[in-house]
């Protein structure tokens, strides 16, 4: 089946549900056995790794919808929920890592998985080496007897640059590491890991499975052989997302096609737009022909979200105000996947720490929703009116 289809048909049990298209929210702590019988039968499944309702903590069918539908599209055995997508991020790395080990990292991950290696890894004795995203097959130099983990993300947070994932997760897996992806930025949908050899992959679903701007979740899918490990990680540290929440993240994975493929295209021809204006140093965003990244995109990759970056020629930042200060279609503020577009003002050299950002002006992430795009350039050249008057 196509993953339209797929989204459409996973994670559905309509015929156990008196006939309601969605499954139902079940809200849950205790779950009752009528016998001991039963009640042994469920500790043994349990303890077999079978999934099961067994207790609010470990998932009802409302959890296992949207696990289902994530593995569905994104690939891998198993699916595990968690509350956001950091803990996603933290509960995939904890359950491979012990003291003494060494974590390699990208140098263009998301901030807070960065913190987390620096402070919470550090404190158990777990070393990170941050490594050039554009490394490919040299990562095996970095490789050392105690690296347990290479983490990729691509394209990378702020600076959108591609990675070889192919090149990396064979080096990586031949010294015998575990191969993590946050790929967030393309979906389950426009980016399919386990294909490129990653054993657990990550989504923030709080930026486009939920897709509203409403609910944080994260998910982790992952190989057969990377589940167990998975699994126990999250046991331990109790995550449990909410039903609610839940509920909303499959509720909006239905749509997921519909809204990609035109954040895809709005966000190019916005791309492109801001591609041509004098005050535009650089747009990197890895669906443009000339991006750096281009080749290995078009690999790799199946589709483009809405999320680029723009870096700007320097200038005042009076200048900057100015220009989005009065947006109108464009809010401002972190996250993204949501229907509606953003902007938000930021410094990568803040989140590096071996591939500086070699440009002087304000980098402008962009995240383009599903508004008319004429509305949204209209919007923006006013904004960059402004600002050239204000230089
Ligand atoms: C937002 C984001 C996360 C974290 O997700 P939360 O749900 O906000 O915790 C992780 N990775 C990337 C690339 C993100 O953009």
């Amino acid at each position: 089946m196509k993953d339209e289809t797929k989204l459409v048909t996973s994670g559905r049990d309509p015929e156990n549900n008196h006939g309601v298209v969605n499954p139902p929210v079940y809200h849950a702590s205790t779950i009752l056995h009528p016998t001991l019988d039963a009640l042994d039968n469920s500790r043994e499944r349990r303890m077999a790794g079978e999934r099961g309702v067994y207790y609010g903590r470990k998932g009802t069918p409302t959890t296992f919808s949207l696990e289902d539908m994530v593995c569905d599209l994104e690939g891998g055995d198993r699916c595990q929920v968690y509350p956001s997508g950091l803990a996603a991020i933290a509960g995939s790395l904890l359950a491979f890592l012990k003291a003494g080990d060494h974590i390699l990292m990208t140098d263009a991950a998301y901030s807070p998985a960065r913190r987390f290696c620096n402070d919470l890894a550090s404190r158990y004795d777990v070393s990170t080496t941050f490594y050039d995203p554009a490394i490919g097959t040299a990562i095996t130099d970095l490789i050392q007897d105690n690296t347990r983990v290479v983490y990729v993300e691509a394209p990378g947070t702020a600076t959108f640059v591609m990675q070889d994932i192919p090149a990396i997760a064979e080096a990586a897996h031949k010294k015998g590491c575990i191969v993590m992806m946050d790929n967030t930025w393309a979906s389950p949908l426009f980016c399919k890991p386990f294909q490129l050899g990653v054993d657990v992959s990550i989504q923030a679903g709080t930026k486009y499975i939920v897709g509203h701007s409403d609910v944080m979740i994260g998910t982790s899918c992952a190989t057969k052989e990377a589940w167990p490990a998975i699994d126990n990680m999250a046991g331990l540290l109790g995550h449990a997302a909410g039903p609610d929440d839940v509920y909303l993240a499959q509720r909006g994975m239905r749509t997921l096609s519909v809204r990609l493929k035109q954040h895809w295209e709005n966000g190019l021809k916005v791309a492109e737009w801001l591609r041509g204006q004098d005050m535009v140093e650089v747009v990197m965003h890895p669906a443009l022909t000339n991006d750096p990244g281009h080749a290995l995109w078009k690999r790799d990759f199946l589709g483009a979200s809405g999320l680029f970056g723009t870096t700007l020629k320097p200038c005042p930042r009076s200048a900057i105000a100015a220009l989005v200060d009065d947006l109108e279609l464009f809010g401002m503020g972190a996250s993204w996947g949501g229907y509606e577009s953003l902007v938000l003002p930021q410094d990568p050299n803040i989140s590096r720490s071996v591939t500086p950002w070699p440009y002087e002006g304000q980098c402008l992430r962009f995240h383009i929703g599903l508004e008319d795009t004429d509305d949204l350039i209209a919007d923006l050249d006013a904004g960059f009116k402004r600002l050239k008057a204000a230089m």
